[in-house]
């Protein structure tokens, strides 16, 4: 089945640091998270045109002058059939792979990073790594026994130099204090680079109360880094 691409960001220079990247966005995503960043690629993908696989690889070779890589992102990417084909085309035109991922498929990571199909993985951390905690923020019974084990193939993977990664929140309100960061960040211990990405009120579905959802203060958010230093050496803020 040919990937279903929905969107194609031909330059960015901001989704993958210190790189030129190229960018596809995948629909669809099992998780129903309440600040989701795409959440028209989720909830109504065909809004959407399909954009021919095709039509991005041909883009990718025509500059690949400047293009270092491909960000995959979506939705949630693991999810989408035709991933594997593609991932495989890209890597023997010569880009590197960036994968924005939930870590919800351990299985298609391990797939992934088995073949060498992916250079760089950024996944998000929800919330403390508990059922009830990932559950409340991702609004569907999630048990995170799938997330510890996609983190645990990925840490054995960067300990092996086959792929990096970096791990990121998003500081979504009413859930997060210092401890719920120090509850993380026991967790993700070791991980090259954790990023706590500030939350954007204006990106919410019309049913969400956006007077209960006002972004955390940046003072409050510089404690959290902190705090998180303690456990991970290399920790950010990123603004939206
Ligand atoms: S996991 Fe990502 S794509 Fe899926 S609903 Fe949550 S924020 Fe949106």
């Amino acid at each position: 089945m040919p990937l279903s691409i929905k969107g194609y960001l031909e330059t960015s220079f901001s989704d993958w640091d210190g790189l030129v990247s190229a960018v596809v966005f995948l629909p669809g995503c099992n998780w129903r998270c309440y600040f989701c960043h795409n959440h028209s690629l989720v909830f109504e993908p065909e809004i959407y045109p399909d954009i021919p696989p095709q039509t991005v690889l041909d883009s990718l070779r025509k500059h690949r002058k400047w293009i270092d890589g491909l960000c995959v992102g979506g939705g949630e990417p693991t999810l989408s059939p035709g991933l594997l084909p593609f991932l495989r085309e890209v890597k023997d035109s010569g880009f590197k792979v960036k994968l924005d991922t939930n870590a919800s498929q351990p299985r298609v990571i391990e797939e992934l990073i088995g073949l060498g199909l992916v250079d760089y993985l950024a996944i998000d951390i929800k919330a403390p790594l508990t059922d009830k905690a990932y559950s409340a923020i991702c609004r569907k019974q999630i048990k995170v026994g799938a997330i510890c084990e996609s983190l645990s193939i990925i840490k054995k993977a960067y300990r092996e130099k086959r792929v990096d990664y970096e791990l990121r929140t998003t500081l979504a309100p009413p859930y997060f204090s210092g401890e719920a960061i120090v509850s993380i960040c026991e967790k993700i211990s070791g991980a090259p680079r954790y990023v706590l990405q500030q939350f954007d009120p204006h990106n919410l579905r019309e049913e969400e109360n956006k007077k209960e959802r006002q972004p955390y203060q940046r003072d409050e958010i510089e404690a959290w880094a902190r705090r998180a230093r303690e456990y991970i050496g290399n920790v950010s803020i990123r603004e939206v």
